[in-house]
């Protein structure tokens, strides 16, 4: 099959491995989870061979009282540094701040992408649309990838996971600027988007006002853009606010896995220090 997308690999110093080694990332991700003491929920395989899985991970005990959020990487296979930033944010993640909060990850949606650098998956469909909210529900449509199918098999469970908020990271391989998307219910974006932003902005420069895919762009946020995304479809499900970060692919790799860390620990610890209020 013909690829639409150029392959894009980069050499991690931190992990001293490729950007798209699956194995050294599962056995990355399969210390953490253990550490913390999360369960796995195997959702599906992409391929029929099974080499290729779509899992979530929750920690173990839920509790009612505590904020639920989900924490998703992965969805284009070229953006690297989100699934690479998610295992170092878990790294530093101190165990006892499960108490507080219900976690929910999504490592990695695209590993078939992932596993060679590229956007689409093996199949060339786009994981992050075909996520239709409609009366209602979430459905698919004929853009709607495997990976797409298997998380709407799912979707109630990605509801009340994601149920205060959802962070989903993503790169623009094509700039050296940083920015978000933010869908929030409110006619300004939330100080928590903009911390995220400026997060980004201690590694890279802030994306000037303008338009980014179509997209307006002001103080480097998209509000309030609704598109056919997982995220988009998460909140207008209910989700009470969905942010989408985007770190430029133009940039060192390393640079990009440690901001999106800190993007990752800062909406963490964000909906922790809201529990102790
Ligand atoms: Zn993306």
């Amino acid at each position: 099959m013909t690829q639409l997308f150029k392959n894009y690999l980069w050499h991690s110093e931190l992990f001293n491995c490729q950007s798209n080694d699956l194995t050294q990332f599962e056995q990355y991700l399969s210390a953490q989870v253990t550490r913390l003491n999360m369960q796995v929920k195997p959702l599906g395989f992409i391929d029929d061979h099974q080499q290729y899985p779509l899992s979530l991970y929750q920690t173990v005990h839920v509790n009612p009282d505590n904020p639920s959020i989900l924490v998703c990487a992965g969805f284009h296979g070229e953006e690297s540094a989100g699934p690479w930033g998610l295992i170092s944010a878990l790294t530093q993640l101190d165990p006892r701040i499960l108490e507080k909060i219900n976690l929910s990850i999504l490592p990695l949606v695209n590993p078939s992408g992932f596993s060679i650098g590229n956007r689409l998956n093996l199949f060339q469909q786009n994981p992050n649309r075909g996520f239709v909210y409609q009366s209602g529900q979430v459905v698919s449509n004929s853009h709607t990838s495997v990976e797409g199918l298997i998380l709407q098999q799912s979707m109630a469970r990605l509801l009340t996971a994601s149920e205060h908020g959802i962070l989903t990271c993503h790169e623009d391989v094509l700039l050296h600027d940083t920015y978000l998307y933010a869908l929030e219910s409110h006619a300004l974006p939330s100080p928590l988007s903009y911390q995220l932003r400026d997060s980004l902005g201690r590694y890279f420069p802030i994306a000037d006002d303008g338009e980014i895919d179509e997209c307006p762009v002001k103080e480097g946020i998209i509000f309030n853009h609704f598109d056919s995304s997982f995220e988009s479809a998460l909140f207008q499900s209910g989700s009470q606010i969905a942010i989408c970060t985007e770190t430029p692919g133009q940039q060192a790799f390393d640079q990009r896995v440690l901001a999106n860390r800190d993007a990752i620990s800062l909406f963490i610890n964000h909906f922790v220090n809201n529990h102790r209020q």
